[in-house]
């Protein structure tokens, strides 16, 4: 009986080892890090005999139940001793500690203090050890850690990590010392990527009572820092068995494809090479990954956010009722009554949809953790958006995780993701399909400064990003090198991709022999019909986009104009919406005033007696106008005026329009600093329409280009920008602002800045950026008047959702995807 540290040769062969194990005469338990790889591994280890004699349980399982074997909740134990309470429970009661305790201080600093409590446990449980890393923190953070901490204590609340040592210190007890029969089983812990101190120092414990085996790959060592809990798992073990590493190399079945041309080479692969699974290296499925994909009889897993829309709506509601200004409150007894009318009427309503149902339940489910929230304290029988935040984010926990599955008559092949991988059968075919929105990144650092780390080392290993990567690194390569499995490669990845340059080096690359037929591949098209057809002198940074997305999806929007959509009287047009909302942002910024409530309603109701009449005259149209005019105007100029931290007389042009000739449009919001240079901003309302990080920095999405290139006259160097980005309108969070100066981020993370969460660094070289965009301007041009063809090529199959064409192109409807 010890702990024991296997490193394999091959990453699959941390499930050859539990099906050798089985031969011995002890039964075992595989204990996995989630329920997605427990689903995989059972899968896996059940495929080799058609039946599955392991017992397969989380981590989390493991730990519930091995404290209630020493801590039975009716046994006489002192009884906070076995109030085991899980993360969200611990944010409920720490977040009621910090309202009474920093009523005055920033809402952001509580979830950094909570974050960080909660990641300092998995290295001690001793507040003495944090001392100096508390250090290096804002003061007001490091002081409600201390008080986290002696709460925590003083409570006898038990999180995961006192749970690891309240276990720990039972079995070093002499009653249990010598039983045996605690552990019947032995435990293999398989696919992990990270195991905390107090998990190891636990395992080591188990391991004079039972067999437990550890599974590494050997390749990950070879990679891997010492501040890795792989490292440190070597040195707790009694017993090492290593194995060398697995030469990966040789032949490699690969094909590339252009940008969104993908599902077409897979269709044309899965004709000649037959079907077979098809892995994506994405972390989850979706939509996208499911639509390249050219037959529909596939089985997948993708995970649903039913309740997403319905939360956002009651936020929004319950803000714009009880919550619109800072300052703002309402009775924990008036918001229930409020919540438990509206989901009363629901309840009552005839003929209710699937939407409704779903909105009892979360109704439901929020107005429990009220109550809950009330029963903890008197501080919180009071409702401000803190405690609403708070709330909102319980009810999200707490809901039910919902899955988009087919329903289908045979289930043959799967379409997967990286969650998946250990559910791969290597003796089925199986293709991986790599194209550049890939989730794999060698971008691999932790989340503490330097002067951290080095304390933190002393204490436990260190979570890393970059070691996650080694292990799927590891996984893939083994699939790779299967001779059934097939690699679909978007061109040039192999070559300017660091992960994929370095994953696929041991590779001998040059057997893409198989050249897909362009001809053959073609979807069969329909003739464009060019009667309506005008040449272009200029782009619109959307015609652009439309145009680089598929040109035939530009044929679709601005020669035949499908989608569009007469002016709607009877609802709200999105169109009305944006310039209403603009004119009051422009309007209030133009005063060149702090933030006042008054003035701002003051201007809202003069600019919209603009409307048109008929928005007027009808009383609920008007009503929802005017909420959502307010919501959203409130949240750009409280946003917006916060940039005025960097230049007191930056000056901030909304709706600008563009000041070249060659180009048309306006920009949501233009500032002008002299201090600082040029700031470019687009306002959304929710994070779907804003494209990714590296979309941007690849000019795959323009329109921050467009503008920053064609905003600003000569006495403005667009080079010089200080931000450029999108402000998410709905949900601060989730905007993306580039910065190109650190010390402009400090600043505005002091008044926190769109939640101090949006701000990422500019590392390309932006000269370089704007020459290629203009490159590219004159090319699109160019290609749209004198091609005239408006092929059928989306740049991306994720085009596809939103074209308005897609009801007719030969792409969709002939089933290619
Ligand atoms: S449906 Fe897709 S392929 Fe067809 S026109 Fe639209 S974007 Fe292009």
């Amino acid at each position: 009986m010890a702990l024991s540290v296997i490193f394999t040769e091959k990453a699959s062969d941390g499930i050859n080892l539990q099906l050798n194990l089985r031969e011995e005469l002890q039964s075992w338990d595989v204990i996995c890090p989630n329920p997605s790889v427990a689903d995989a591994m059972r899968t896996s280890i059940s495929r080799y005999d058609g039946k599955n004699d392991f017992q397969t349980l989380t981590i989390n399982k493991f730990l519930q139940d091995l404290f209630l074997t020493f801590f039975p909740s009716n046994a006489s134990q002192d009884e906070q001793q076995s109030k085991l309470v899980r993360k969200s429970e611990l944010l409920k009661y720490l977040a009621t500690i910090w309202k009474s305790v920093f009523p005055d201080e920033r809402e952001s600093y509580f979830h950094q203090a909570f974050n960080l409590f909660t990641d300092l446990r998995s290295f001690t449980l001793n507040p003495a050890l944090i001392e100096d890393i508390l250090s290096h923190y804002d003061e007001v953070v490091a002081k409600a850690i201390r008080y986290f901490w002696k709460i925590t204590d003083d409570q006898g609340l038990i999180d995961e990590h006192q749970a690891y040592q309240n276990i720990l210190n039972a079995l070093s007890d002499p009653e249990y010392r010598d039983q045996n029969e605690l552990f019947p089983k032995g435990l293999i812990f398989s696919g992990f990527t990270h195991l905390s101190g107090n998990q190891v120092e636990l395992l080591k414990f188990i391991g004079k009572y039972t067999d437990v085996v550890i599974p590494i790959p050997s390749e990950i060592i070879k990679d891997s820092l010492r501040t890795d809990w792989v490292d440190w798992v070597r040195t707790q073990a009694e017993h090492i068995e290593e194995f060398e590493p697995h030469k990966y190399g040789g032949e490699l079945r690969r094909y590339s494809f252009s940008r969104g041309q993908g599902n077409l080479l897979l269709k044309e692969l899965t004709k000649s090479h037959g079907e077979g699974n098809v892995l994506f290296v994405n972390s989850s499925i979706g939509m996208k990954e499911i639509l390249e994909v050219p037959k529909r009889n596939y089985f997948y897993k993708s995970e649903l956010e039913l309740f997403e829309g319905i939360l956002k709506t009651t936020k929004e509601n319950i803000e714009e009722k009880y919550l619109k200004n800072i300052g703002d409150e309402v009775s924990y007894e008036e918001l229930k009554d409020y919540l438990s009318q509206n989901q009363k009427e629901i309840v009552l309503a005839p003929n209710k949809k699937a939407k409704d149902f779903l909105t009892i339940k979360l109704l439901g489910s929020l107005i429990k953790e009220l109550d809950e929230w009330a029963d903890l304290s008197a501080v919180n029988e009071v409702i401000r958006s803190f405690d609403m935040q708070i709330l909102l984010e319980m009810t999200k926990l707490n809901l039910p995780r919902n899955f988009n599955i087919p329903i289908l008559k045979e289930q043959k092949q799967s379409i997967l993701g990286l969650k998946d991988l250990y559910q791969i059968d290597l003796s089925e075919t199986n293709y991986v399909f790599v194209d550049s929105g890939h989730d794999l990144s060698m971008g691999g650092a932790t989340q503490y400064p330097k002067d951290v780390q080095e304390i933190l080392i002393t204490l436990g290993p260190m979570r890393r990003k970059g070691l996650d990567l080694l292990f799927h690194i590891s996984q893939i390569k083994e699939i790779l090198s299967s001779s059934k499995s097939i690699l679909l490669l978007e061109s040039g990845l192999e070559k300017h991709d660091p992960t994929w340059n370095q994953l696929l080096s041991d590779f001998d690359l040059s057997q893409d022999k198989i050249k897909i037929d362009k001809e053959k591949s073609q979807v069969k098209d329909q003739e464009v019909d060019l009667s309506k057809f005008k040449e272009v002198s200029k782009l619109s940074p959307t015609r652009m986009q439309s145009y680089l997305e598929c040109p035939r999806k530009y044929y679709y929007q601005y020669i035949l104009k499908l989608g569009e959509e007469p002016d709607k009287k009877d609802s709200v047009d999105s169109r009305v919406l944006g310039d209403i909302e603009h004119a009051v942002v422009q309007e209030y910024l133009k005063a060149g005033i702090d933030w006042s409530m008054e003035s701002f309603d003051n201007i809202l109701n003069e600019k919209i007696k603009e409307l048109p009449r008929y928005y007027l005259e009808d009383k609920a149209l008007y009503d929802e106008i005017y909420a959502e005019v307010r919501f959203f105007a409130k949240q750009s100029i409280t946003e917006l005026l916060k940039l005025k931290v960097l230049d007191e007389d930056l000056v901030f042009e909304i709706e600008w329009k563009m000041k070249s000739e060659e180009a048309s449009g306006s920009a949501d919001v233009i500032g002008f600093s002299k201090k600082m240079g040029p700031i470019v901003i687009d306002l959304k309302r929710s994070s779907g329409s804003i494209p990714d990080k590296k979309e941007i920095e690849e000019l795959r999405k323009i329109q921050l280009w467009y503008y920053l290139n064609f905003s600003f006259g000569k006495d403005w160097d667009p080079e010089d920008f200080t931000l450029m980005g999108y402000i998410n309108l709905s949900d601060p969070d989730q905007s993306l602002v580039f910065y190109q100066d650190s010390e402009i981020a400090s600043k505005l993370e002091e008044v926190d800045f769109l939640s101090n969460k949006a701000l990422i660094p500019f590392k390309k070289d932006v000269v370089e950026c704007l020459e290629a965009f203009n490159e590219l301007y004159q090319d699109t041009l160019r290609r749209m008047n004198v091609e005239k063809k408006f092929e059928i090529n989306p740049e991306s199959v994720s085009n596809c959702l939103y074209c308005p064409g897609s009801a007719i192109c030969s792409r969709v409807v002939g089933g290619v995807s």
